[in-house]
């Protein structure tokens, strides 16, 4: 077995994904889902025919959505596939390198591993805020680098100046990949209204975070037509099942978008709520600002916290193994009845007898 497995695969550690994991609880605050199911009936009699490359119905109902032409668009298995997608199409082994900025999203690494790319780590600052400086100096050989905005697990946005900054810093063979899966709650944050002006500016988009959609395995890249082009030469050649863009179709109607919308400002308001119940008590040491459906925290004791939490019924997710995030603990916001569940599981290792 040794000699059949080369020596970069064997040393991988896969993603922890939350179904990986296989906690089981009540209530699950710990994949930064919607905790919404809104899947209408879905019927198909089509399905003894391929699918189509793209669909071009779902291209134009997210360019509507997104304002980026459909040519400039690739639909994916998810972000995820896109990640991979871009390391598959651009890197060399042995010579390109990609950079990212710990702590972040796990898969940017772990995709570079498993093409057995160089990896540039730059940690971000104690602020959460991107190390210009330390960007600039590594850049060599450097193909692609990841930026995920808002940040999972911290909850921050970068700055937009940062970006534009490094994006004219950087040179034009390095490409510059902003991961936007939770931007549809900060929308007027995304980076796309620049597509037209850097070409080597690429943005990756998600029906799995706000949209609710998870399980159907859909995102998009945002580019422009060259770079689309290449990605489509290493695709696939029938990626995107004929349900998932059926049912992709049906949920980007106008309609739901505007239900998808309420949605976010729900989510919003139950973490303005959450945040508030959470800063009352003692052991949550700080609560880090977010503009995601998420919050991470820092507490006194976060292996303590989580396991009372778990024995209460209730899966969050822990961060504390990852650099600079020691006794840091990720919760996603659910809905509100969760969210109070949650808070009374709180109070209970607070010690506290009541809430509100
Ligand atoms: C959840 C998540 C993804 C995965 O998105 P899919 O579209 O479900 O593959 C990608 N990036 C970040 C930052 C995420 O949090």
């Amino acid at each position: 077995m040794k000699k059949l497995i080369p020596q970069h695969i064997v040393d991988l550690q896969p993603y922890q994904s939350a179904r990986r994991l296989g906690l089981s609880g009540r209530i699950y605050l710990n994949a930064n889902e919607a905790p919404w199911n809104t899947v209408a009936n879905y019927k198909n009699n089509n399905l003894n025919r391929y699918p189509d490359f793209q669909s071009k119905e779902l291209l134009k109902k997210y360019s509507k959505y997104s304002r980026v032409s459909p040519h400039k668009i690739l639909i994916t298995r998810g972000v995820d596939e896109g990640i991979d997608l871009l390391i598959r199409a651009f890197c060399v082994q042995n010579c390109d390198k990609v950079m990212f900025f710990s702590p972040t999203y796990d898969m940017y690494s772990i995709s570079a591993d498993i093409y057995n790319i160089e990896k540039i780590n730059i940690p971000l600052l104690s602020s959460f805020e991107l190390n210009k400086h330390a960007i600039k100096k590594n850049l060599n050989n450097i193909k692609i680098i990841y930026i995920c905005n808002p940040n999972n697990p911290t909850g921050n946005l970068f700055l937009k100046k940062d970006m534009v900054d490094i994006l004219n810093f950087i040179p034009k063979t390095t490409l510059l990949v902003i991961d936007e899966a939770y931007i549809d709650y900060s929308v007027n944050n995304s980076l796309s209204s620049k597509l037209d002006q850097y070409t080597n500016l690429v943005i990756l988009r998600t029906l799995s975070k706000a949209f609710g959609l998870a399980a159907l395995r859909c995102g998009f890249i945002l580019s422009n037509i060259e770079i689309i082009r290449i990605l489509q030469k290493v695709l696939a050649p029938y990626p995107i099942a004929t349900p998932v863009s059926e049912l992709a179709i049906q949920h980007l109607h106008s309609g739901n978008i505007q239900k998808i919308q309420g949605n976010i400002l729900k989510i919003l308001k139950n973490k303005e709520f959450l945040i508030k119940q959470l800063k009352t008590y003692s052991y949550i040491q700080r609560i880090f600002p977010s503009e995601a459906n998420f919050i991470l925290i820092k507490v006194f004791q976060s292996k303590r916290l989580f396991n009372h939490i778990k024995s209460h019924g209730i899966i969050i997710r822990d961060q504390s193994h990852k650099l600079g995030l020691e006794n840091c603990l990720r919760i996603s916001i659910g809905t509100m009845s969760e969210c109070k569940d949650l808070i009374h599981v709180l109070s209970i290792f607070e010690g506290k007898k009541n809430i509100q």
